[in-house]
Order: structure tokens, then C-alpha cells, then sequence
């Protein structure tokens, strides 16, 4: 019976599929098994995955098995199981009895022997190997990156956000589901070192052999891009950060000869660790330590691992995004990377298509650092700043249940939306209040944007529905159009969503105040039709005198 299930989920995947395409979107049925909670995805719950590989740089081949240990949810036969070519399956097993499977692309439907009686715990085994994708332009597509260090040495990572961790291992590549703790155990070449997520558990020094096992192991919550293996002649520096919930090891792990380097420029990583403690809450991974690890790539959000590829230069590779100055204060890298532990590693998206719950809050984490360090004004140059960089193309938010990011405006428009939130809190204790409590009250979660949207307006006591809606389902910038004549000043909303009415802080000469326009007309008498309009800059609208 369920076997029948399964091939008309599969139709019914074709079907979906074709509705789609009749919509001029290019979404595949592969998409769908990747993006959405396959039937054989539902039915249990991932608990432990415990991951061994073998790393030959010489050959950029890799090889071992993945033990993913899941609690039944309901009972079922088939179970789906990640893992992109060219990497090849040698063996599903479970209770050491060997498994058939189909395949549609990377996924793998796995036929189970054993009943799967909810509540129990069970173990699938699963034996792979080959040579995985190769980044091309890591970490936007990818896959391993096998490089050299100056020395020749081989500098290796991987990097897989948006296009899965089964490019490099098998798992249930969604978001939604997230194992409580991980194993990572990584056998390479004598001269190298493995470094992984969480804390080095313990080394292995093969009597006979050339290669070397560094057991490394994650306490914690992990969602499956967050999970990285990083290769290299890498030397380590610590140190003790006394933070909100005590003493946090802080870990830098660096190339040979970057090692002084890395010294004078990673104090920017303590500095941050105290910035976003003040706004975000404790850092939530002490039992895992924080690590910047180099990378040869720019860098990415491995939780507890963030990679680090920024050359040791201030801003974005030495550049500055808000173009005001602001930008080269502070280690682009070290400090976008590191505010996803909150939002990215903390709080997860459930949909990719939510992707801007990592983005937007981070991209806005930049100026709070900048808040924190100098002060209100220079956050509010650096948000407004990044301005020149939203494009307004398409929604914030993507598609659901395709594995769809929506547009690039998730960071800089996010961010600015942020920003223009906080103006309407006008009040920067509960705005505070309001990013610690979504850290607490999402503390190693899953989430969806509703979820979000539905605290922030309970703990504001705003109806937020369309805010939210105008800048991240709709491309269009609310437009303030008024007329200031005969001491009356008209103003309404334009290029608005359905029941936009946001209040707007303007100043009519030097006096400040809050005007409440929706998207019929209002009117409000001043002194002089002589004093000039100004709408306060840190709203991210247009305006338009008519
Ligand atoms: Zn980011």
C-alpha cells in the first residue's frame, strides 16, 4: 500500500511539476524533492548523524559512510536520502541487512525491511564515495575546493549552501529537520590538519599508513550547510572570552605563515563576540566554542566554524559596501559571517525561500556593530548607505517548497527594512528586547517568516501584516506623495500593498513630527507653506511632491 502511495506522490510530483511549468517558472520535480517534506521525509526525525570520511587531496577523491540515527514519527517503509552525483551509493544498510532502492536525481528512496514503529530510534548506515563537485566560485556554487597554499601545500574546504550538503554527503538535505548532535571524523594526508564543526574530540595517529583521523564533534543543533571540513597546514591561537554565560573559547585556526597576521587582525572577532551579545543575547553555541577557521574561499557561516577567506583586510575584500567609510572600520567577513550564528545557525529557516530571516538581519548586524562602537548615527550612514545595493527585482521571499531563494535584496533591503522598523518601535531598549527575544524564543529552531513576523508584532503591539508584506512580498518602495500649499500639507501613500499605512516621521522646517498616511488623502494644517518638507532619511520610502 504504501509502495502505492509512493508512486502516486511521484505522479503527483509530475503533475505539480507541469502546473508549474504552465506558470513560466522552470521549477523541476527534482527541485520539489529537494525543497519540499517529501511523504519520505514526514515521517521521522533526524537525531544524530555521525559522519566518517576519508580526504586523498592527490586524488580529489573522498570515501566513507554516514550514520544517520532518526526517532519514527510514524510508521513507513521508505525513507529519502540525499547525495549529488558524481558521488556514488555503495550501500544502504540497516541492522547489517543490505537495502534496494530507487533514485530521481540526488534523491535516493530507500526500501526498509524493518517495521518502523514510532517512538523507536533507528540507524541507517550509508556507505559512499567518488570524486565530489567541484567550487568553481566558492562559496557561491559550492562543492569541495581543492587548492594550494603558497607552499604547495594542499588548502582544501567545502562550502554548500543553497545547493545542499549531499554535494559532499549523504543526509535529508532540507532545512526543516536538524539533528541534536554530530560526529565529523576526517582521515587525511600526516602533513595536513582536519578541521570541522564543534570541538576537536580527539586525533588518531595511524601506526601504519600516511593519513591522520581528527574526531571532531558538535553539541548542538546543526543545520546540514552549516556543516564544513576544512584541510590545510593550518596553526592554532586561543583564547578565553568572558561572555554572558561565562568563559567562551574563542579558536583561530590559520595558515603557517598567516600566523602573525592573524594575531594583531583577528581582534575584531572578540569585538564582535561583545557587539552582538549586547543586541542578540549569549552566543548560542558556548559547549561548541566559536572558531574562525581560513578558508581558501571568502568565507561562509559554518556554525561554530565560521570560515574566513577576507585576506586579513578591513570591509569587503578592503572595499566598503555602504560606500561611507563606515564599512572599513571592521572585517566584513569576521563580522557578517559570526552574526549568523544567530540568525542562520540559531534560528533556521524551514524554506529556503525564507532565506532573509539569515540575510536581512545579518546584513543589518553590520550596523549594529557600527552602533555599538560609534554610536547611532554611524549605523544609520552605514544601513542607508547600502541602499545603492538593493535592485527591488523581485520579492525578498521566494518560492516555498522548491528550494528557492527570493531575490538579493534579502540583505540590504532586509537590512533597511529592519532599520525603518526600529524607527516605528521608537523605543531602542524593546528594539533590543526584540532581537534578543527572538533569539531566545527561537533558541536552536527552525522557523518560518510568519513565525517572526507574528512575535515581533506581539511584542510591539503592532499590526505589522503589511509592512512585512509591502517590503518582502512586493518589489515597490512606498512612495510619500504630498502637496504643502496654503499652510495645508496633503499627503497619502502610493505603491502600496493592500492596507499599507505605516507612519512616517517627518520634519515640516525644524519641527519634527509623525504623520499617518494611508492611501487616501489626509491633510494637516502647519505654520508657513514656506518651511520645507524633509522625511526622515532613516525610513526606507521615496517621496514625490505633486
Ligand atoms: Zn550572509
Amino acid at each position: 500500500m504504501k509502495r502505492i502511495l509512493f508512486i502516486i506522490f511521484l505522479l503527483l510530483v509530475s503533475i505539480a511539476e507541469a502546473q508549474l511549468l504552465q506558470n513560466k517558472t522552470t521549477f523541476t520535480k527534482q527541485d520539489t524533492l529537494r525543497g519540499s517534506i517529501t511523504p519520505e521525509r514526514e515521517w521521522w526525525d533526524l537525531s544524530y548523524y555521525n559522519l566518517n570520511i576519508k580526504v586523498q587531496p592527490d586524488k580529489k577523491y573522498i570515501s566513507g559512510y554516514n550514520i544517520i540515527r532518526y526517532k519514527v514519527l510514524k510508521s513507513h517503509d521508505v525513507i529519502q536520502i540525499d547525495l549529488q552525483e558524481p558521488l556514488e551509493i555503495a550501500a544502504f544498510t540497516q541492522d547489517n541487512e543490505q537495502l534496494d532502492y530507487t533514485k530521481i536525481g540526488p534523491a535516493y528512496f530507500v526500501i526498509l525491511k524493518k517495521k518502523q514503529v514510532p517512538g523507536a530510534y533507528n540507524e541507517l548506515y550509508v556507505q559512499y564515495s567518488g570524486s565530489p563537485k567541484e567550487a568553481v566560485r566558492a562559496p557561491w556554487d559550492g562543492g569541495f575546493s581543492w587548492k594550494k597554499d603558497k607552499n604547495g601545500k594542499h588548502f582544501i574546504a567545502t562550502s554548500c549552501q543553497g545547493l545542499g550538503a549531499s554535494v559532499w554527503w549523504p543526509n535529508k538535505d532540507h532545512m526543516y529537520d536538524e539533528v541534536d548532535s554530530m560526529r565529523i571524523a576526517i582521515d587525511v594526508p600526516k602533513d595536513l590538519i582536519a578541521v570541522a564543526n564543534g570541538r576537536l574530540r580527539d586525533t588518531y595517529d595511524y601506526k601504519y599508513g600516511d593519513y591522520k583521523l581528527y574526531e571532531w564533534y558538535v553539541d548542538n543543533p546543526i543545520n546540514n550547510y552549516g556543516v564544513n571540513v576544512n584541510i590545510g597546514d593550518y596553526v592554532n591561537f586561543s583564547e578565553v572570552y568572558e561572555g554572558e554565560k561565562g568563559q567562551l573559547d574563542m579558536d583561530y585556526w590559520v595558515l603557517k605563515d598567516n600566523l602573525d597576521k592573524a594575531k594583531k587582525h583577528f581582534k575584531d572577532a572578540p569585538k564582535m563576540m561583545k557587539a552582538f551579545e549586547h543586541w542578540f543575547g549569549p552566543y548560542p553555541f558556548y559547549e561548541d566554542s566559536f572558531k574562525l577557521v581560513e578558508v581558501p574561499y571568502l568565507g561562509m557561516e559554518h556554525q561554530s566554524s565560521v570560515t574566513y577567506g577576507n585576506q586579513y583586510k578591513k570591509g569587503y575584500l578592503g572595499s566598503d559596501l555602504s560606500r561611507t567609510g563606515w564599512g572599513l572600520k571592521f572585517d566584513f567577513i569576521i563580522i557578517h559571517e559570526a552574526g549568523h550564528e544567530w540568525f542562520a545557525n540559531n534560528i533556521t529557516y524551514k524554506d529556503a525561500a525564507d532565506m532573509w530571516i539569515h540575510e536581512g538581519f545579518t546584513a543589518y548586524s553590520e550596523s549594529l556593530f557600527l552602533d555599538y562602537y560609534y554610536g547611532k548615527e554611524a549605523a544609520s550612514d552605514y544601513v542607508i548607505g547600502t541602499r545603492a545595493n538593493i535592485q527591488n527585482d523581485k520579492p525578498i521571499i521566494g518560492q516555498y517548497d522548491v528550494n528557492n531563494e527570493g531575490s538579493g535584496d534579502m540583505y540590504y533591503k532586509g537590512a533597511n527594512m529592519l532599520h525603518t522598523l526600529r524607527q516605528l518601535v521608537e523605543d531602542d531598549d524593546l528594539w533590543r528586547q526584540i532581537l534578543r527575544g527572538l533569539n531566545s524564543e527561537f533558541y536552536h529552531q527552525t522557523v518560518t517568516t510568519k513565525q517572526i513576523e507574528d512575535y515581533i508584532s506581539t511584542i510591539t503591539e503592532k499590526d505589522l501584516s503589511a509592512f512585512f508584506n509591502q517590503y518582502l512580498r512586493d518589489t515597490r518602495i512606498p512612495t510619500l506623495e504630498y502637496s504643502h500649499q496654503k499652510r495645508t500639507l496633503k499627503y497619502r501613500w502610493i505603491n502600496i500593498v493592500k492596507n499599507f499605512d505605516m507612519p512616517i516621521k517627518i520634519k515640516i522646517g525644524d519641527d519634527e513630527k509623525w504623520i499617518f498616511p494611508k492611501s487616501e488623502w489626509q491633510t494637516i494644517e502647519t505654520s508657513s507653506s514656506k518651511k520645507p518638507i524633509t522625511i526622515d532619511r532613516n525610513f526606507y520610502v521615496r517621496s514625490k511632491e505633486y
